[in-house]
C-alpha cells in the first residue's frame, strides 16, 4: 500500500476551511486552499472563543498569541434588558482556565482570522478562485472554478460555507432557512463610552421576551466595545448578506432597555444588520471524496457563540480521524468523523435556535470543557 498522503484540496478559507488548512499542512498533507473572495477585510465583528476552541488553536499554535490579542472576561452576565436584574453570572477567567483547560476570550474577528490565515502556507493559499462545480471521478475530484481553471485532488473539503457548492453536488440545491431573526452588529469605541457614568462589562448579554443584544470587547486594550443582537424580523428580501442599519432602528428595537443599552445606540456610528440562516441537521456529510465541515454542513443561528467553535472542532476531528485510519482509507474516516461530530453539532444547532443558552444559571461544562483531541472516538457502527 502506498504511503504517499493523499492531496487535499480545502474550499473556503473561514475560519473552519483556515482551521483544516492549518492542522492539514502540519500534519503533512499536500492541502491547498482556495478561496473565492479576493482578499479579506477587517470588518466591523466580534467573536467568543470557548476554551473548546482554543485547545485547537493550542495544536494550531496561536493560543499564547489569542490570549494576548483578546479581552479576558470573568464572567458572562446575563441581565434583563429593562430592569438590569441579573439573570445569570456565568464564571470565566481564571475559573474557565482551571476547569475547562484553556482561556474564555472574546476577540475581533478580523483580527483572529487574520491570524488565522497567516498560520497557512501562503503559496498554497489561492484568492479569488471560486467554485464552479466539482466532479467527483472516482478515483480524482476535479475542481472547476469561475475564472475557466481546474485543479485535481485526492480529497475535497468543503468549508464553503452556508452557501456551498459541495454541500448542493452532494445533496442537491436547498435554499438555507431565514429564521425569522436579524442579527445587529457594531463597534462602538471605549473613549466615547467615557462620557457616561455607567458600568461597561466586559462580556453581558441583555435579554427580553424575544431578543437581545450582546455585548463585549473585542480587544484586550478594550479600546473597542461591540454588540451583536437577535432581533425578530419577519422577512428578509434584502438578496444580499447584510444592508446597513441606523441609530435610529436600533433605538426602535430595544425601546424600553434600561440607559446602558441606550447608552450603547447613542455611540453608535456604524450598525450593519444581517439575516440569521439556519439549515435542518443533513442527512448526509460526506460521499466519496469529498465531506464537509462548518456552516456548509450545520450552519446555526449564532445564539450561543459556537458557530465557528463548531467549524473548528470539525476541521480538528476531520484531521484526526484521517490520522487515526489513515488518509487513504478516507470513506472510512470520513464516517468516523461524521459518527464523532453529528450529535454535537446537531445539539449546539439546537440550543442556539431556541436562544436558551447561558439565560440563566447553569452548568456549560459540555460546551466549554470538550478537548476534540481527548474524547474518546465513537466507533460509527455501534450509533
Ligand atoms: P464561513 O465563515 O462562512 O466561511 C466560508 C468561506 O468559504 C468564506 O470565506 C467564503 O468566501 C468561502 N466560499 C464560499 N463559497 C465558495 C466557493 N464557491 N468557492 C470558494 N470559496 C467559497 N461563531 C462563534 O463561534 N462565535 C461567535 O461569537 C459568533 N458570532 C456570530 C455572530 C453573527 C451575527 C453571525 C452571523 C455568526 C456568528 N458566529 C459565531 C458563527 C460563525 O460566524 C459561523 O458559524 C462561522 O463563520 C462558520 O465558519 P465556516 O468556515 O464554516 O464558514
Amino acid at each position: 500500500m502506498s504511503t504517499t498522503k493523499p492531496t487535499i484540496a480545502v474550499i473556503g478559507a473561514g475560519l473552519g476551511g483556515a482551521a483544516a488548512g492549518a492542522l492539514l499542512q502540519k500534519a503533512g498533507y499536500p492541502t491547498q486552499v482556495y478561496e473565492q473572495a479576493p482578499e479579506f477585510s477587517r470588518l466591523g465583528a466580534g467573536i467568543h472563543l470557548g476554551p473548546n476552541v482554543m485547545k485547537v488553536m493550542r495544536r494550531i499554535g496561536i493560543e499564547d498569541a489569542l490570549d494576548r490579542m483578546g479581552s479576558h472576561p470573568d464572567h458572562w452576565f446575563s441581565r434583563d434588558g429593562a430592569t438590569g436584574e441579573y439573570l445569570s453570572r456565568i464564571p470565566l477567567g481564571d475559573f474557565a482556565k482551571k476547569e475547562y483547560g484553556a482561556s474564555y476570550i472574546t476577540v475581533h474577528r478580523g483580527d483572529l482570522h487574520a491570524l488565522m490565515v497567516d498560520q497557512l502556507d501562503q503559496d498554497r493559499l489561492h484568492f479569488g478562485k471560486r467554485l464552479e462545480k466539482v466532479d467527483d471521478q472516482g478515483d480524482k475530484v476535479v475542481m472547476t472554478f469561475t475564472d475557466g481553471t481546474q485543479d485535481t485532488a485526492d480529497i475535497v473539503i468543503g468549508a464553503d460555507g452556508v452557501n456551498s457548492v459541495i454541500r448542493e453536488h452532494l445533496l442537491g440545491e436547498e435554499q438555507p432557512i431565514y429564521s425569522g431573526w436579524v442579527a445587529h452588529r457594531a463597534i462602538i469605541s471605549a473613549e466615547k463610552l467615557k462620557a457616561y457614568d455607567l458600568d461597561f462589562e466586559a462580556c453581558v448579554k441583555w435579554w427580553s421576551e424575544d431578543r437581545h443584544m450582546m455585548v463585549y470587547f473585542v480587544t484586550g486594550d478594550e479600546k473597542e466595545y461591540y454588540y451583536v443582537t437577535g432581533v425578530p424580523e419577519p422577512d428578509w428580501n434584502h438578496g444580499t448578506s447584510f444592508v446597513d442599519s441606523s441609530r435610529e432602528e436600533m433605538r426602535k428595537a430595544f425601546e424600553g432597555y434600561g440607559e446602558t443599552v441606550q447608552a450603547l445606540i447613542d455611540c453608535t456610528d456604524n450598525v450593519t444588520k444581517w439575516p440569521l440562516l439556519e439549515r435542518n441537521p443533513l442527512p448526509l456529510w460526506h460521499d466519496n471524496r469529498l465531506v464537509l465541515l462548518g456552516d456548509a454542513a450545520h450552519p446555526m443561528k449564532p445564539h450561543m457563540a459556537q458557530g465557528a467553535a463548531m467549524a473548528i472542532e470539525d476541521a480538528a476531528m476531520l484531521v484526526r480521524c484521517l490520522d487515526t485510519v489513515g488518509a487513504e482509507n478516507y470513506a472510512d474516516a470520513f464516517e468516523l468523523y461524521r459518527a464523532n461530530r453529528f450529535e454535537r453539532a446537531s445539539r449546539v444547532q439546537k440550543v442556539s435556535h431556541d436562544n436558551t443558552w447561558l439565560r440563566y444559571d447553569e452548568d456549560p461544562a459540555w460546551v466549554f470543557a470538550h478537548d476534540v483531541y481527548e474524547v474518546p472516538l465513537k466507533d460509527p457502527k455501534t450509533e
